[in-house]
């Protein structure tokens, strides 16, 4: 089956975390795993460009924007001009609110050029689905990507899709996602077109990633479109 992969690295993520990629092993793995395209974000978004022209028609770039860093918004433009698609927003990263007013000329750019925006998702003080929801309730002509739809705790969770089903604009990712059954949830309560594959790559496994989709109780049209059709019209493909 045909895939994008909605959210990814590469490159050696230290810390806690301890955990890395190659450029050259994550295009051997999106090739193993038929992942056709992936967008990828890096804190570098020169990286990010490199593999882009390194892999062409593979990577759907994603601009790295921190707010408290008004150089990497003045740079949005730029990035646009060179072939980015996409912006991506780290809460927990850079240690912002996702609901601060300070992410409202990020969000001003998005729309102008009718660009998504991924936000990463699960994490207290900085980055609650309640509020990426009042983000987008603010910036209802952005849509935006809600990153691994609450992440590990099933409180955030249901929270991610309280706040998909109330904000039209609101598309989940999957990827770090325990839950299996909360995919076919989010596929019925919020919208088919609304749910999409991620793998969140090197933190966690396409074969991991995969088989949730494959066990949430879907079919194979319910795939297609979590795998790929979700991902190329959020990413307007
Ligand atoms: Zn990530």
């Amino acid at each position: 089956m045909k895939m994008i992969d909605g959210h990814a690295h590469i490159g050696y993520i230290g810390g806690w975390a301890n955990v890395g990629i190659t450029e050259e092993e994550l295009i051997a793995q999106m090739n193993q795993y038929g992942i056709e395209k992936t967008a990828l974000c890096m804190e570098d978004n020169e990286i990010t460009y490199s593999v882009m022209q390194k892999n062409p028609g593979r990577i759907i770039g994603c601009v790295y924007v921190n707010p408290l860093n008004p150089a990497t918004v003045d740079a949005m433009d730029e990035y646009f001009a060179r072939g980015f698609t996409a912006v991506k927003l780290n809460p927990l990263r850079h240690a912002y609110c996702a609901d601060s007013e300070m992410l409202d000329p990020i969000l001003a750019k998005a729309a102008k050029y009718n660009v998504p925006v991924c936000i990463h998702s699960g994490h207290p003080p900085y980055s609650l689905p309640w509020q990426i929801g009042l983000l987008a309730e603010r910036h209802p002509n952005v849509k935006i990507m809600m990153i691994h739809m609450g992440h590990g705790h099933g409180v955030y969770i249901d929270a991610a899709l309280k706040m998909a089903r109330r904000y039209p604009n609101i598309y989940l990712e999957m990827s770090g996602m325990p839950m299996p059954s909360k995919i076919k949830e989010a596929y019925e309560t919020v919208g088919a077109d609304r749910i999409m594959f991620g793998t969140d790559t090197p933190f966690h496994h396409p074969t991991v990633e995969i088989q949730k989709v494959l066990t949430c109780g879907l079919e194979e049209d319910a795939f297609r479109k979590i795998f790929y059709d979700n991902a190329a019209q959020f990413f307007n493909l």
